[in-house]
């Protein structure tokens, strides 16, 4: 798997000639036009797991020629943007279901915030989990009444997401949280069998590098928490290989 930072949530992820793309809001790098460019692929998928700005943009109709479906979350029907994609190319998915073709197989778990998270699975079997706006939106300024419904949220759909196992997991480790921003995937690590994990959703913030007390109860996995637009990792034997 080759896997290029976009900006924000913004993702390019290659398997053989399929390539995936989520929440791919903006672009500053141009990698997702350099990909199109060079037209060495086969199939493309366009992901946008919610409406807010930083996830939806509607750059990406640009790649409409080429793009095997747009995999919208449910939520974007209601916006007047995605008038602008081709509708019968569009597929739009509701919270906990699935679509495939003979290519990919997608789920969808629920988010804390709007919208969706995908879970995806190759032919290979290789399987990738972006969260989308899923986090532990533990605002530590916020009312302590907000910050117990952030946290019964947050528990309540991770139950649903004990032992996922996936490759790569896309997740917010959003430095907007302070002193909570490793709370989310703290947990989400925690709980699930992922086997490596990228920090999404930190514009503005340092390159993290977990703490000490990140993987207290399990075995440390491979992170990647990229910063700079068109950042590049190939994902190979579990590990990520910078080029
Ligand atoms: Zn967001």
């Amino acid at each position: 798997m080759e896997l290029t930072y976009l900006l924000n949530s913004g993702f390019m992820v290659r398997s053989g000639r399929t390539v995936l793309l989520f929440d791919d809001y903006d672009d500053p790098s141009g990698a997702a036009d350099r990909m199109m460019d060079a037209g060495d692929f086969d199939r493309l998928y366009i992901f946008v797991s919610h409406a807010h700005f930083d996830h939806f943009g509607t750059h990406i109709r640009a790649y409409a020629d080429r793009t095997t479906r747009y995999i919208f979350s449910f939520d974007l029907r209601r916006t007047k943007r995605v008038k602008l994609f081709p509708t019968n190319n569009i597929v739009y998915m509701k919270r906990y279901t699935e679509w495939s073709d003979d290519r990919l197989h997608v789920w969808t778990y629920d988010s804390t915030d709007v919208g969706v998270s995908f879970l995806v699975e190759f032919e290979d079997g290789s399987r990738v989990f972006h969260a989308g706006d899923f986090n532990w939106w533990n605002w530590l300024g916020d009312k302590e009444e907000n910050r117990q419904m952030a946290e019964k949220a947050f528990k309540k759909q991770m139950a649903k997401l004990r032992n996922l196992d996936a490759d790569v997991a896309f997740f917010p480790v959003d430095g907007r949280l302070g002193a909570a921003q490793e709370m989310g995937p703290q947990a989400f690590v925690d709980k699930t069998d992922v086997k490596a994990l990228v920090a999404m959703h930190r514009v503005g913030y340092p390159r993290w590098e977990p703490s000490e007390t990140f993987f207290g109860k399990r075995e440390p996995i491979p992170t990647w928490a990229p910063t700079v637009p068109g950042e590049t990792r190939r994902f190979v034997d579990g590990q990520f290989i910078s080029d």
